[in-house]
């Protein structure tokens, strides 16, 4: 018997705007070697990165392609001479930031780049709980919210990139001290209601100290409903991942489904939204490392998409 050819090893970053995660890895289940580092200044958090995969690669072989799942927003046009940058993200200091120019310079591999997000739903159908489901949509709620949609086996870009957590929706009508949406650029959108720091600046408390029965999470309820009612309509989608910290409040997930099928109203005669309800609105399939193995099928995928040229 001849011994089986190792698979490629390939780089993966989840950047995030406190940690990245690295990995060098042969596949989803075997990770050689991972590492988390704090986000600080731009040009120092990549080269700390650089400093990582060169020592790993002295650990464990020459890495064969890298793939960049990134917090946004993110220039993702390929045509445009910014592309592979954060663009204007409100983090201080990453703005316009070279993320996959610098990446390239250090290393000589091929290389893809998308939203942590996206990159977070292409791992899900890839491994997790999307599996064979297309459209899929992955939406994280954590301090911030955002999105990522995976149509006829592509992740979608346009003009920009899905940016679920600003969908615009009705104000939670629940009794905040200060009720307001919280995000600078909108008054009434998803991210300025659900998000954690929303619901902090909503209820005066951050969110890990509200137990699972105060009355803030039926209007985060309300709000993510609203938001999966509207993905509903738009994109027709198979399967809606909520993933995030804040989603792991008791029963938040339950609340959120029973207030999708209030406000569709029967309008939607799917399975999805009846008997099928809890598996299509659902928990990832890959716990927290969505985003960190959707890096690595980015990198898988470019490392493919370069053997067939
Ligand atoms: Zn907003």
């Amino acid at each position: 018997m001849s011994p089986s050819v190792p698979a490629p090893l390939i780089g993966a970053i989840e950047a995030g705007g406190t940690k990245f995660v690295l990995a060098l890895a042969r596949g989803p289940t075997e990770v050689l070697e991972r590492t988390r580092l704090s986000t600080g200044a731009p040009d120092s958090t990549l080269e700390a990165c650089v400093h990582w995969f060169r020592q790993a690669q002295q650990r464990h072989g020459a890495m064969q392609a890298m793939g960049i799942a990134s917090f946004g927003p993110l220039d993702l046009n390929s045509l445009s001479p910014g592309y592979g940058n954060i663009s204007t993200t409100p983090k201080p200091g990453w703005q316009h930031t070279p993320l996959l120019r610098h990446l390239r310079a250090a290393f000589a591999v091929p290389m893809a780049i998308d939203t942590d997000v996206n990159a977070a739903a292409l791992a899900e159908s890839r491994w997790g709980a999307a599996i064979g489901l297309d459209p899929t949509v992955y939406i994280t709620v954590g301090t911030g919210i955002g999105g990522g949609v995976l149509a006829h086996g592509s992740l979608l870009h346009g003009a920009l990139h899905p940016e679920i957590g600003h969908l615009m929706v009705p104000p939670p009508e629940d009794a905040a001290p200060n009720p307001g949406g919280q995000c600078p650029f909108h008054k009434q959108c998803v991210e300025g209601y659900a998000s954690g720091t929303a619901i902090e600046k909503r209820w005066g408390k951050p969110a890990p100290e509200l137990p699972p029965d105060h009355p803030a999470w039926t209007g985060v309820a309300r709000t993510l409903a609203y938001a999966c009612a509207n993905l509903c309509l738009t994109l027709s989608p198979r399967k809606i991942i909520l993933g995030g910290g804040v989603m792991h409040t008791d029963g938040l997930l339950a609340q959120t489904r029973q207030f999708l099928q209030t406000n569709l109203n029967g309008y939607l005669q799917i399975p999805e939204l009846q008997d099928q309800l809890e598996t299509f609105l659902s928990e990832p399939g890959l716990g927290e490392h969505s985003g960190l193995l959707g890096a690595m099928a980015l990198g898988m995928d470019a490392l493919k998409a370069q053997s067939q040229h």
